[in-house]
């Protein structure tokens, strides 16, 4: 019998509801138990791929080519699974569903309404991975109160009434705060909150509070009398860096043996401790690097959050530290800011904006030998500069920024035409690349062949490979044989571009080749 665990939020938003499910998930997983994770999220967009990325933060791609939360991400990094569609989704896609189904008869005449119709095609989707796990975390987005939230809470409620008790469990997390004024933490609240979510009907099982101080014992008792749950299951949950630290902390406060016991279920084998180990392991730095991210969504953290932790995650395993710095494409003095930093990195993007600056930064890089990462846009981006620059086509360009362009070294090409996509006109998700022996690339994955993920309808125009090749810019791993995946200069120390997107791929046990290469040549280039 699977079981079910509901991750709630209250109070206020980015508490956290993903990262502390996930951990908990990691401490089933290291029992021995199978886990999957689910995100609701109750906003009507049918996914955030049209989402701009300062309202949504990073769009993560699934390997099945799914545009999804930036949650997703982290259930991939900390529970090392591969999601796909069935882990995400959004009211938008479950009401058109729904009325999809209403339009061809398939409600034999009824009214269709939010209950039961709409809670029971999300009761439908709690179930959608229950035979490939033990244990399904299901992660409902937003904050209880929220009125787009209803439907969801109310799913929860009634999934747990139709279920037998030992079978789910409801985790609330909540924040207790500071003030400073009175030196004092707050558990009105989490009261509140509590007061909330009972009121539609789920009584949580586990408070987990994310806080800045300590709660102590008394504060337990108050928050455990007044929300009526066990004081040992009130959790702390105080701010901790790196992320990965949070399964001990849960640990540590008992979190995993009392989830086993009250959904009934018996460790599958002994506590591995391995995973804790290797963290702190990794955890243990020398060396400090600077990286500079040349974006357009700089002031918001979570637009690059996949790279951002491929770039720590990496630097880790090397026994470094990296600091991320982040700088904004169209600022006129983008060459001068990055001199500060060790190694540039261009993300991925949409748009004309900032392409300019982008391209003196990879010219920056390129001819001052400094280390170079090109993700998607940031490949193509190499192109253009190498384009221009290298072989000297005045006005190269991507049809993207130029569609007259005399050198279209960037553009929708016919062969990409024959792939079959998922949605819209976007390569998204998984594709082969075909990795050329005696490269950078070659090197760095050890392998001939590699999965990628992919979100973009550009591609490097193949008939300028020749060109391009003469004057040193490499293509070294193509698509199919046809299409350009990575490119690389020999005679830098480390210069690569790559038309997907390795961050996705990065994990905490397990940091991706690309960007261990990336921060290896930046250490040793310091
Ligand atoms: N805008 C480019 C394209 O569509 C790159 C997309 C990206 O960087 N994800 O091909």
């Amino acid at each position: 019998m699977t079981k079910y665990i509901f991750i709630t939020g209250g109070v206020v938003s980015s508490l956290g509801k993903g990262i502390s499910g996930a951990s908990i998930g990691k401490l089933l997983q290291l029992y021995g138990f199978k886990v999957t994770m689910i995100k609701f999220d109750p906003y009507i967009n049918i996914d955030p791929g049209t989402m701009n990325p300062y309202q949504h933060g990073e769009i993560f791609v699934t390997k099945d080519g799914t545009e999804s939360d930036l949650d997703l991400g982290t259930y991939e990094r900390f529970l090392d699974i591969s999601t796909s569609k069935a882990n995400t989704n959004t009211a938008g896609d479950i009401y058109q569903t729904v009325i999809n189904r209403e339009r061809i008869g398939g409600y034999n005449g009824a009214t269709v309404q939010v209950i039961p119709h709409i809670t029971d095609e999300i009761k439908k989707r709690f179930m959608a991975l229950k035979d490939n796990c033990d244990v399904s975390i299901i992660e409902i987005g937003g904050t209880v109160g929220d009125i787009e939230g209803l439907p969801f809470m109310e799913s929860v409620r009634q999934f747990q009434l139709e279920n037998k008790k030992e079978d789910t469990l409801s985790i609330h997390v909540t924040l207790v705060p500071f003030i400073a004024a009175a030196c004092e933490l707050k558990t009105k609240p989490t009261q509140h909150s509590v007061n909330k979510l009972r009121e539609i009907g789920i009584l949580p099982d586990i408070i987990i509070c994310r806080t800045e101080r300590r709660i102590k014992t008394m504060l337990k008792k108050k928050i455990s009398l007044f929300c009526n749950v066990k004081e040992e299951c009130v959790i702390e949950a105080l701010d901790v860096s790196p992320i990965y630290y949070i399964p001990e902390t849960l640990h540590k406060q008992n979190v995993d043996s009392l989830i086993m016991e009250r959904l009934n279920i018996k460790p599958k084998k002994k506590f591995d401790k391995t995973w804790f180990k290797k963290i702190k392991s990794t955890r243990v730095f020398s060396k400090i690097i600077s990286v500079a991210i040349v974006g357009k969504y700089v002031t918001l953290k979570d637009a690059y959050k996949s790279i951002d932790e491929s770039i720590d995650i990496a630097a880790a395993e090397l026994g470094a530290k990296a600091e991320v710095r982040y700088f904004r494409a169209e600022d006129k003095d983008i060459v001068e800011k990055l001199k500060s930093c060790d190694a540039v990195l261009v993300p991925g993007g949409f748009g004309c904006r900032g392409v300019n600056g982008k391209i003196k930064a990879i010219a920056y890089a390129r001819e001052n030998k400094i280390p170079f990462l090109g993700i998607c846009l940031g490949m193509q981006c190499s192109i253009i500069e190498a384009a221009r620059n290298l072989a000297k086509l005045e006005g190269a360009n991507s049809t993207e920024f130029n569609k007259n362009t005399k050198y279209p070294v960037v553009k929708i090409i016919d062969e990409q035409k024959n792939v079959k996509y998922m949605g819209g006109t976007m390569r998204l998700g998984n594709y082969k690349a075909e990795i050329r022996k005696n490269t950078l690339a070659h090197s760095l994955y050890g392998v001939d062949e590699v999965d990628e993920r992919h979100r973009h309808r550009y591609e490097m125009n193949p008939e300028f490979i020749d060109i391009l090749e003469k004057v040193g810019f490499y293509v070294s791993a193509y698509h199919n044989g046809v299409l350009p995946e990575i490119v690389e200069i020999k005679t830098h120390p480390f210069f690569i571009g790559v038309q997907f997107h390795p961050e996705f791929k990065s994990r905490p046990m397990k940091a991706h080749p690309i960007f261990v290469g990336f921060i290896d040549a930046t250490l040793k280039n310091k």
